[in-house]
C-alpha cells in the first residue's frame, strides 16, 4: 500500500500541491539547465565556504517567470480562496517590482521583500508563497548544473550549500544509515550529522528523539527537545521510499503530527 492510500489530507492540500507540480515541470521542461540559469564566469572557483549562489547568480528568464507567477496565482484562486483578494494585486505587480521580487526571494533577502509587499498591500504569507513557488522552479535548474559541475561533497552546515535555502525533509539511507538533508528550495541533497538538530545545532543525544510513527513505518519524525524543532524524515532502512520526497503532499500529516505535538519548523512554504 503507498503512503497516500495509508493517510487521507485535506483534498486542497493535494489539489494545491499537485498543480503546482505540474505548473513547475513545464519550466523544468522547457529550459535546459545547462544552458543560462548557472553561468559561472570563466575560472571561477567555489570557495566552499559561501553556499554557491552567493556568488553566482542565477540567471531567471523573467517572461517564463511572470507566466509561471500568472499560474501559481490562477491555482490559488480556486485552492485558496481565502488569498483571492492578494492574488489580485499580486497580479497587478508591475515589471520592476516583479523583478526585484523575484531577486529578493532567491536571495534570501526577506526585509527588502517584505518592505515593497507591505507598500503594495498584500499579505506576506500569500506573497512568499507565491514568490517562492515562481522562482523554485529555477533554483531546481540551477542546483542540477551546479551540482554536476562542483565537489559539494565536504558541505556539513545546515543550510543548502548551492543556494543557502533550509531543509524540511531528511533521508537516512539504506546501507550506512547516514542522513541526508533536502533543500527545500532548490532540492539539492547533502550529508548532515544524524545525531544533532538540523534547526539548532543541539547535539545532545539526549534531548534529540527519532518519532516512529506506527502507521507508516519508514517515514518518521527527527525532533529536537532544546529548540522544539522538527524535521521529515524518509528512513530508507525501515522500508521508506525516497520517490516520495517528490511528492510533498504525501509527507503533510507529518507536519500535522509535527504541529500537534508541539514542535515546529522555519520553512513552511510548501
Ligand atoms: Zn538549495
Ligand atoms: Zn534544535
Amino acid at each position: 500500500m503507498s503512503i497516500r492510500e495509508r493517510v487521507s489530507l485535506p483534498r486542497e492540500v493535494i489539489r494545491l500541491s499537485e498543480g503546482l507540480r505540474s505548473i513547475q515541470e513545464e519550466v523544468l521542461h522547457l529550459t535546459h539547465p545547462n544552458e543560462r540559469v548557472f553561468s559561472p564566469p570563466d575560472g571561477w572557483v567555489w570557495d566552499g565556504e559561501q553556499p554557491v549562489i552567493t556568488s553566482v547568480s542565477p540567471s531567471v528568464d523573467k517572461v517564463m517567470a511572470r507566466g509561471l507567477f500568472r499560474h501559481i496565482l490562477e491555482l490559488l484562486v480556486t485552492c485558496k480562496p481565502e488569498w483571492a483578494g492578494d492574488a489580485g494585486k499580486l497580479k497587478a505587480v508591475g515589471e520592476d517590482d516583479f523583478c526585484r521580487l523575484i531577486e529578493y526571494t532567491i536571495k534570501g533577502e526577506n526585509p527588502d521583500f517584505n518592505r515593497i509587499i507591505k507598500t503594495l498591500g498584500i499579505a506576506p504569507e500569500a506573497a512568499g508563497f507565491v514568490f517562492f513557488h515562481t522562482v523554485r522552479p529555477f533554483l531546481k535548474l540551477y542546483s542540477m548544473a551546479a551540482c554536476s559541475s562542483l565537489n559539494l561533497d565536504e558541505w556539513m552546515e545546515n543550510y543548502c550549500p548551492v543556494c543557502g535555502g533550509k531543509p524540511s525533509l531528511a533521508r537516512v539511507e539504506r546501507g550506512d544509515g547516514r542522513r541526508y538533508l533536502k533543500c527545500d528550495h532548490c532540492g539539492h541533497e547533502w550529508l548532515f550529522r544524524l545525531l544533532a538538530c538540523p534547526r539548532c545545532g543541539n547535539d545532545d543525544h539526549s534531548s534529540l528523539v527519532f518519532l516512529r510513527i506506527e502507521e507508516t513505518p519508514g517515514y518518521e519524525l527527527h525532533v529536537c527537545e532544546c529548540c522544539h524543532g522538527y524535521i521529515k524524515v524518509v528512513n530508507e532502512k525501515t522500508g521508506g521510499d525516497r520517490r516520495v520526497m517528490e511528492d510533498e503532499a504525501a509527507t503533510v500529516y507529518l507536519d500535522l503530527i509535527a504541529e500537534q505535538q508541539g514542535y515546529r519548523t522555519d520553512t513552511g512554504n510548501a
